[in-house]
């Protein structure tokens, strides 16, 4: 899978991906992750990338031409299902859409900045437009980061073992069982016996209803999902 995102502050985000389980999937050939500098797309020479808007509000809005170039660039190169736009109006992001974007082959990501981005940008290149919660952002940087993370550990092979992402909450619509480590008791802290007894069926068992009462004490919206 290929994820390419455009933003104006590609630095934000350099760290992020050369990290932990981002780092390994890209060197294990599994995703590409590339930041694209929309200022690199301008045409002008002060790189100009946003501008005031019209009406007279306050603010900056990024301007349509650099990200159109740059869109239009990645194109040509390759077809894209899709340029998401990452937008605190959008449709809120979840585990079941992480789940159908790493299914895909290649993503743009496009990263707002200041006010937003020019309105026709919107209507005429972008195909979703996607929010991380209620709750306003300086930049799309980190919902991009967000997504990416979300989508890539889904990727078949990513993740050491497969397993350990099909367990995770809310895939079934589930919240995930506790887990611990050794040692088996710490200051009289004490592991479940069940863990401890080598018999997998008991333990299956124990997890699936630690599952559904968690989920049912702390998300129990989750159950009357259909
Ligand atoms: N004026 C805009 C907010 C701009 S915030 C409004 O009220 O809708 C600047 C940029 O940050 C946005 O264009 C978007 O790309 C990003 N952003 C902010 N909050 C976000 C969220 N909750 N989810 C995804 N992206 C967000």
């Amino acid at each position: 899978m290929r994820i390419d995102i455009l933003t104006v502050f590609p630095e934000m985000l350099e760290g992020f991906f050369n990290c932990s389980m981002l780092a390994r999937a890209q060197k294990a050939g599994l995703a590409e992750i590339h930041l694209h500098d929309i200022r690199d797309y301008t045409t002008d020479k002060h790189h100009k990338t946003d501008d005031y808007p019209f009406g007279g509000c306050a603010g900056l809005v990024m301007k349509i031409e650099p990200i159109d170039n740059l869109i239009t660039a990645l194109k040509k190169e390759r077809n894209y299902d899709e340029v998401i736009f990452t937008s605190p109006d959008g449709e809120r992001f979840n585990q079941k859409i992480a789940n159908s974007m790493s299914m895909l082959e290649n993503i743009i990501i496009l990263c707002g900045h200041y006010k937003g981005i020019d309105y026709r940008i919107r209507e005429h290149l972008i195909t979703r437009e996607i929010s991380i919660g209620d709750y306003v952002l300086t930049g799309g940087e980190l919902a991009a980061a967000i997504m990416a993370d979300s989508v890539v550990r889904l990727i078949p092979g990513v993740l050491s073992d497969e397993q350990s992402a099909l367990s995770d909450c809310f895939q079934d619509d589930l919240l995930a069982p506790p887990v611990y480590t050794r040692p088996a008791e710490y200051k009289g802290w004490k592991v479940p016996d069940v863990l401890l007894s080598g018999n997998q069926k008991l333990i299956n068992d124990w997890e699936l209803q630690q599952s559904l009462e968690r989920t049912r004490l702390l998300r129990p919206d989750l159950l009357d999902r259909p």
